[in-house]
């Protein structure tokens, strides 16, 4: 199989879903589900985020909220044109695997480094509020798959990555300047094995809808669509 339109493309933001209900990521997969772009407010944020980093990356700097990355021996990585090139629509990482199946791909936000120069994924998060302290098990196989796209790319990795969370300091102020506060996640990623989990999910999109999963609260809101669309693949 070499022609990519038969190959089923995969994003690194949906695996956690999957890891969820695999009812819901087919459909999701299938027939389209709401959450297919990020916020508006949200993508603005990002490109300030990248902006903020790498006027900071020039002197070989991390923008001073994000102190935690120097007291944890994180390397900045200079080479902006190559992340760059990582963050755009153009030239982003991606993982063809025509045997099983699949396109894993997906835009970085950014990049740091070990001292031996391993690459460390990294991801801006923005939000109204500070973060959850469980909050990183949402975005571990996101960064697993950022990781595994730089193996596969002939970089050495990292078994650590990082969120860096923005959120608003104080969301019942007054004032019109938003203060933002700024908080490093460190995330381990080493023991996530990305390749059996896009062969699982290929298997899961290959397959008709899997049907209502009980334990799913997604599933269960949605249970008269589930019936109907059981009764319909099925056929
Ligand atoms: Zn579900």
């Amino acid at each position: 199989m070499n022609n990519n339109t038969k190959l089923f493309k995969i994003s690194p933001s949906g695996l956690y879903e999957f890891t969820q209900c695999e009812s819901c990521y087919w459909i999701e997969y299938h027939l389209g589900g709401v959450s297919g772009f990020p916020p508006l407010m949200n993508m603005a944020l990002d490109s300030i985020l990248k902006e903020r980093y790498d006027l900071y990356r020039k002197q070989g700097k991390f923008p001073p909220e994000s102190n935690q990355l120097v007291k944890d021996k994180v390397k900045v990585f200079r080479d902006l044109e190559k992340l760059k090139a990582w963050r755009s629509s153009a030239d982003h990482l991606e993982v063809v695997n025509s045997r099983d199946g699949y396109i894993l791909r997906g835009k970085i936000d950014d990049v740091f480094m070990e001292s031996d120069g391993r690459l460390i994924p990294a991801d801006y998060k923005s939000s109204g509020y500070a973060p959850k302290e469980d909050k990183q098990k949402y975005y571990r196989y996101q960064l697993a798959a950022y990781a595994h796209m730089f193996k596969h790319a002939g970089f050495p990795v990292s078994d650590r990555a990082y969120l860096l969370h923005y959120f608003i300091t104080d969301a019942h102020g007054t004032v019109i300047e938003i203060p933002f506060s700024g908080h490093v996640d460190r995330v381990d990623i080493g023991d996530i094995n990305i390749e059996k989990m896009l062969r699982d999910i290929v298997k899961v999109l290959k397959s008709p809808y899997p049907g209502l999963n009980p334990e799913c609260e997604n599933c269960n809101f949605y249970k008269d669509m589930h019936i109907l669309l059981k009764k319909n693949t099925e056929v």
